[in-house]
């Protein structure tokens, strides 16, 4: 195994935050890179509170000890030197909101004066004034992350996961994607002058890789869906990588330092109704990396004594899969059947413990929506509201509809959805859906009477 770390600069992890200092190395593009005072929350294991060593890239695995004990992989989380407070927050209010999800680095994982950033966060809050009264809620607010700079909410993870693993002195940042992630990481690896390898599979739609491959990523294309994982899970273990991405056959979830940049989506809820009570946030959902970063960033928050109440969180999911492991007496998070989804990011025949946790330790459920109903939700959404979403933002605008209906959202409070991406990256699912459902007879001019004004 080679050691590309820097395992000297990493400072003792007795203390909470640990601080990176004049580390250098040379990129793959041939530049010197130096960090100096980068900080690194350690990490945590939320049911056995150990805590790694986090120079070892392979702990990004998660915690062995309760995986064996539970049957199921359990992802660490970051353990912060102290709790986020009301201080805490006026500081960084007072901050530009250009700086975007940096302007909260004080309660996340990564403290550096010169982040790996394109421009993330400081997304639109947007009223669906049409859409929303339809499905039984006047109160039904978009919060549009396809205007991070590669189109999809991915940009506050990569942008935090890449300032980590270059602190850590990583020369590799890889992921197993079938989209979105691979898009963004690649863009942020260029950023940051590291070399980017991402695993994904042969039906990924073409304009994703197209971007990966424009990004400068090197891309590794594979038939079966878990074969993605162990190629990742190679470059770990034998040169170095840093795994921005879920690397194990039975997932994890994705890097830690990943994952809680998606508090800074709480944080933007918060701030953008005011500090007004939020009835509930819909999230879509399959490995739950969002939806554990949004919930503990509504932690924060309660915390910190701004917000009184939980959010009802809700999963929206397809398959099932978090809804059946709720369920479940023993600890499971799947594999369950899977079909072909139009909503391909949140695929996958399992879901994680990371999800499960961050539904039951804050009282949230899930909802799956049916194949059917999510394209029809991507053309209400498109042709009343103006947003044309991924298949997997649908998904969490069908299931606020049913969520509604069987009383699990209330409509005396605002409730939101969390639009993850643009239905750009994948407009063959879209066309086929039109063709089935739409006529555009060919129209010759003369005609038609209500051509000839
Ligand atoms: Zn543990």
């Amino acid at each position: 195994m080679t050691d590309p770390i820097g395992l000297g600069a990493v400072g003792t992890q007795s203390s909470d935050r640990v601080r990176v200092e004049s580390l250098s190395w040379a990129t793959a593009n041939g530049a010197v890179n130096a960090v100096a005072n980068a900080g690194l929350c350690v990490l945590e294991c939320p049911e056995c509170h150990q805590r790694p060593d986090i120079a070892n890239l392979q702990n990004y695995l998660g915690c062995t000890d309760c995986s064996l004990r539970l049957g199921i992989p359990v992802n660490y989380t970051i353990a912060y030197p102290a709790p986020a407070t009301k201080a805490q927050f006026e500081v960084a209010r007072a901050l530009p909101a250009t700086r975007g999800i940096w302007r909260w680095s004080a309660m996340l994982p990564v403290e550096d004066p010169n982040p790996v950033s394109l421009g993330e966060g400081n997304t639109p809050l947007v009223h669906l004034q049409s859409l929303g009264p339809r499905l039984g809620l006047d109160g039904l607010y978009l919060k549009n992350e396809s205007t991070n700079p590669t189109w999809s909410h991915k940009d506050r993870l990569c942008a935090s996961a890449v300032t980590a693993a270059r602190a850590l002195g990583a020369q590799t940042v890889a992921a197993a994607s079938t989209g979105n992630h691979g898009v963004s990481l690649a863009a942020y690896a260029a950023r940051a002058g590291l070399r980017c390898v991402i695993s994904t599979i042969s039906s990924v739609p073409d304009t994703m890789k197209i971007l990966m491959e424009a990004y400068g990523a090197e891309l590794q294309v594979v038939e079966d869906w878990n074969e993605r994982y162990q190629l990742i899970a190679d470059g770990v273990r034998d040169e170095g990588w840093f795994a921005c991405s879920n690397s194990t056959a039975v997932p994890v979830g994705s890097t830690p330092y990943g994952v809680d940049a998606y508090k800074t989506i709480a944080y933007e809820l918060w701030e953008q109704f005011g500090g007004a009570p939020i009835g509930a946030v819909v999230v879509p959902a399959g490995y739950g990396d969002c939806l554990a970063g949004i919930v503990r960033g509504f932690e924060d928050l309660r915390t910190a004594g701004l917000l009184e109440a939980w959010p009802k969180f809700i999963a929206a999911e397809v398959f099932g899969r978090i809804t059946q492991s709720l369920k479940s007496i023993e600890p499971t998070t799947g594999p369950y059947g899977v079909s072909p989804t139009a909503a391909f990011s949140i695929g996958g025949a399992y879901t994680t413990h990371q999800a499960l946790y961050a539904l039951r330790t804050s009282g949230g459920t899930a909802v799956s929506v049916s194949e059917d109903e999510i394209l029809e939700t991507q053309a209400s959404l498109a042709s009343l509201e103006g947003f044309y979403a991924e298949a997997s933002s649908c998904v969490a605008v069908a299931a606020a509809k049913i969520a509604c209906r069987s009383g699990l959202i209330s409509s005396n409070l605002p409730s939101v959805v969390v639009s993850t991406s643009t239905g750009l990256k994948d407009t063959k699912a879209t066309q086929k859906w039109l063709q089935q459902h739409r006529e555009n007879p060919v129209v010759r001019v003369g005609e038609r009477s209500d051509l000839t004004v």
